[in-house]
């Protein structure tokens, strides 16, 4: 009979010790690491390891034997896997773990133990044995895994909490600028509006988000104007600065505002989104149009004493008597020179109040425009000693236009190039045709202008500051120049470079049907 037939192990001591070493054979030829400990003796002693075992932990046989199992976990006793073995073990069951265990030479490897009872015939446990494996390599990559999650968690969380602060910054800004601002979604839905908006326009969060903006409150916002930008200008000129919008409000009434429109084009869920700030200008409006009556008013009340002033100044020349003392003849004279500076002054602030009602006169006419300037030059030249005014070039003997506000034009730019160049000894005017237009040039060799004065100068009451102490001045000559060459159909512009001088230039057409703003 053959010793392994049908699983059973036969009788006879020779094949039973044939069988045993064919077993022994099996085991040390197996790669997973056993051992066998015997259950009856005290403390659970090692009876049994293969030459898997001895390889994985370094340990021979002959060390091996009748120690305790825990003599592979060294010093690090405190793993919960042990308690599952030794509850199994208790118990005669089976359990698998994975557990830290060390090598003769201390090194640690993962052990992956199947621990199984071996029972007698009556149930009672006699061994136990323990097969394994060393997992180190797949253990480690799972904890590097681990590890990896853990700190892609880690950036995850600090990323989110970056983001939501700077949202939560954003948010606070957007909610406290003393502006009114809408975001609205690209078919003009509100998706947010802040704290001044709903102060300003007296609406709810509730009223507004989420509804279409010409829809909101019985359609208040439907405005010509503002669906002309965001429906018309918007799309080709992005973004929109400065562009006024006036309307009368159901409960809060006339609103000037003055809107700047954003696209925001970013890619992902913000695509298209549109950021309208409105500036509500009705105040500002409102006392720029006070401060205009004022002087309007004002001009006025002055422009009439001073007429009858100037009248009784014109009769003590008149009547001055023959022989009268030359330091008086002197005293009237002054006076007649500053009640007509006074008149000038008058005549520019009433100009600016007339422009800003719309009530500037032009009496256009036909005159010689270069004779014009060569006496206009000559009455300045005469005033002033210090600066030699060249004339050069030509324009036209005939041109239709207002000349005594032309003369106005160029005794301001003239009075400029003089006054801004104290130290300069030369003005040039230039004149000449450019196409079917007259051109005429002020140079001056003086303090010059830097470009972000330039963009401002036209404006009426702007002085570039520096100059303000220093040069006496309103800050309306140009403006009114500007206004006027506008209602001839003109430009007038500034070339200049701080510190080398300035160029003013302003070009009309001599013909007359452009000849008209
Ligand atoms: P005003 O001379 O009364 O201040 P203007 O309207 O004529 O008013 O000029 C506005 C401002 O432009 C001046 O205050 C000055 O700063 C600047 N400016 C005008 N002309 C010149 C110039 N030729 N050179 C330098 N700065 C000038």
């Amino acid at each position: 009979m053959d010793s392994l037939t049908n699983g059973e192990f036969s009788f006879s001591p020779e094949t039973q010790h044939r069988d045993f070493e064919l077993l022994t054979q099996a085991l040390d030829a197996s790669i997973s690491g056993m051992i066998i400990t015997d259950n009856q003796q005290p403390d659970n002693p090692i009876i049994y390891c293969n030459t898997a075992f001895e390889k994985m932990t370094g340990y021979s046989r002959k060390e091996i034997i009748g120690r305790n199992c825990r003599l592979l976990q060294g010093e690090d006793r405190s793993q919960k896997e042990r308690d599952i073995i030794k509850h199994a073990i208790q118990q005669g069951e089976h359990c698998v773990v994975e557990i830290r265990n060390y090598t003769k030479t201390g090194e640690l490897f993962w052990n992956e133990l199947y621990v199984s009872p071996i029972k007698s015939a009556t149930g009672n446990v006699t061994h136990f044995i323990g097969v394994q494996h060393d997992v180190t390599r797949r253990k480690k990559a799972e904890l590097e895994l681990l590890h990896q999650q853990d700190v892609m968690e880690k950036k995850i969380e600090e990323r989110t909490k970056v983001i939501r602060e700077s949202e939560e910054y954003l948010a606070s800004i957007y909610q406290t600028v003393r502006e009114s601002l809408i975001v609205l979604d690209p078919d003009f839905k509100v998706l947010s509006i802040n704290y001044h908006f709903l102060k300003t326009f007296k609406v709810s969060v509730g009223e507004t988000e989420g509804k279409g903006l010409y829809e909101l409150g019985n359609g208040q916002w439907n405005i010509a104007k503002l669906k002309e930008l965001l429906e018309s200008i918007l799309p080709t000129n992005n973004p929109v600065e400065n562009f006024e919008v006036e309307h009368d409000f159901p409960h809060i009434g006339r609103k000037v505002m003055l809107l700047n429109a954003h696209r925001v084009e970013l890619e992902g869920q913000y695509k298209d989104r549109i950021l309208i700030a409105i500036e509500d200008i009705t105040d500002r409006r409102e006392i720029e149009r006070r401060k205009d009556d004022f002087l309007s008013i004002a001009s006025h009340e002055l422009r009439t004493p001073l007429t009858t002033i100037k009248g009784y100044v014109q009769m003590m020349i008149r009547f001055m008597p023959e022989g009268a003392n030359e330091k008086f003849k002197n005293i009237v004279d002054k006076t007649g020179l500053y009640v007509e500076r006074l008149n000038t002054l008058i005549a520019e602030l009433l100009d600016v109040s007339r422009i800003q009602t719309g009530n500037i006169e032009l009496h256009k006419e036909p005159f010689d425009f270069d004779k014009m300037i060569y006496e206009t030059v000559e009455g300045m030249q005469t005033a002033n000693k210090e600066h030699r005014i060249i004339v050069r070039g030509r324009s036209t003997n005939n041109f239709t236009g207002d000349e005594s506000h032309l003369v106005q034009v160029m005794n301001n730019l003239l009075s400029n190039a003089i006054k801004y160049a104290p130290d300069a000894r030369e003005v040039q005017v230039y004149l000449s045709l450019v196409s079917n237009y007259l051109k005429v040039s002020v140079t001056d060799y003086g303090m010059g202008i830097s470009s972000d004065d330039q963009k401002r100068i036209f404006e009426r009451f702007y002085r570039a500051g520096e100059i303000q102490q220093h040069f006496p001045g309103m800050g309306i000559g140009l403006y009114v120049c500007d206004q006027i060459i506008k209602n001839h159909g003109g430009t007038l512009w500034v070339e200049s470079e701080k510190g080398k001088g300035s160029t003013f230039s302003f070009t009309l057409p001599l013909n007359e049907k452009d000849n008209h703003e």
